[in-house]
């Protein structure tokens, strides 16, 4: 397939590249590095993302380039959307994309349906800056350092700084030769790790105040409202990690994260709210996230829903009854 791929890409010739909304460490930079290799191979490319880019991510060569609205789309021939499990991840452009002619969707989430025409999609791979590494390679392109360090922090921040269970072999392998093409490791940990706004440490403050615990110990729950970023002068983007925090407990398999959505249109009580999942190895946070519409990995999944908060909160108790012994993944 990537030869097929690299073969249909040298053809192309106006190219879009789309990550996943609210977009992580390794939607950006697997976003710029597949853009700034195309653009290398001689294409046109737009980079296009329908949120804002997390402040810590600003840093990144080329981030300025990333698009937020788009018209004319009858423009691209090809579109390469990474990182996403389901073209609707792209968010509210996914049909005007749907439309262009060839879709081609690199990938490395357990739950891909293996939309669009070309897949590359490899569920072991650690990030999706791992895959478009290997592609690169394979265009015989080099890798230049804007490249390296948007390939480098998508593996770094998608592997929750080599800690997660998609640590592999490669991680380590590319981003080894990430620092030898000149990547300044404790350059990037600055900028994705050191440089929070107060806010966002009051945020943590309150958001480690809010976890409860199940029971039988083995589910954690966390929740970010609404109110809270509004006292600690802080964005949705800011909440990105916490949830770590509620998965660190002892005994703790699965921690949700609660995070009340801005623009909220549900009849009160209820209301619009995304929920983070990670798990500690044992559960497989994809198939409870895909149960309520979502998707994911293994160890990280996520899904929205709208809900009271309260009935959400029992959902997410319920489901740690099914958390003992058997549920454990080989
Ligand atoms: P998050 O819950 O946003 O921290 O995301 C955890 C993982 O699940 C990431 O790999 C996301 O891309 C994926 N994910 C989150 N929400 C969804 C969703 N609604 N549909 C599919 N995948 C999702
Ligand atoms: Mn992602
Ligand atoms: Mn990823």
């Amino acid at each position: 397939m990537m030869k097929k791929i690299i073969q249909q890409l040298a053809k192309s010739e106006h190219v879009l590249l789309a990550s996943h909304i609210k977009p992580d460490g390794d939607a950006i930079g697997a976003l710029l590095a597949m853009g700034i290799a195309l653009e290398k191979q001689g294409c046109q490319v737009v980079l296009f993302n329908e949120s804002s880019i997390p402040e810590v991510y600003r840093f990144l060569p080329a981030v300025g380039r990333i698009q937020k609205k788009l018209t004319d789309w009858q423009r691209f021939d090809t579109a390469v959307i990474l990182d996403c499990g389901v073209l609707s991840r792209v968010g509210s452009a996914a049909d005007d994309i749907a439309t262009i002619p060839v879709i081609i969707n690199i990938d490395h989430h357990t739950t891909n349906n293996r939309f669009g025409h070309f897949h590359l999609v490899d569920v072991n791979a650690c990030a999706t800056a791992e895959i478009v590494y290997r592609l690169i390679l394979e265009m015989k392109l080099d890798v230049d350092v804007a490249m390296a360090t948007a390939i480098y922090t998508g593996i770094l921040t998608d592997t929750g700084s080599f800690r997660f269970s998609n640590t592999n072999q490669a991680a380590f392998s590319i981003c080894e030769a990430m620092v030898a093409a000149g990547v300044k490791p404790s350059t990037v940990a600055q900028h994705v790790y050191g440089a929070y706004s107060l806010g966002r440490i009051k945020l943590l403050n309150l958001a480690l105040d809010s976890i409860e615990i199940s029971n039988n110990g083995y589910l954690s729950i966390m929740t970010v409202t609404r109110e809270m970023l509004a006292c600690t002068d802080t964005q949705p983007e800011d909440a990105d990690g916490l949830i770590n925090y509620a998965r660190r407990i002892r005994d703790v398999k699965v921690a949700a994260l609660i995070h009340e959505l801005e623009n909220n249109t549900a009849p009160p009580p209820r209301k619009q709210y995304h929920v983070s999942l990670r798990s500690d190895g044992s559960v497989d946070v994809s198939n409870i996230a895909m149960k309520f519409g979502g998707g994911g990995h293994a160890g990280a999944a996520g899904f929205s829903v709208e809900s009271s908060l309260v009935e959400l909160k029992q959902t997410i108790y319920d489901l740690s009854d099914g958390f003992g012994e058997s549920c454990h993944l080989n």
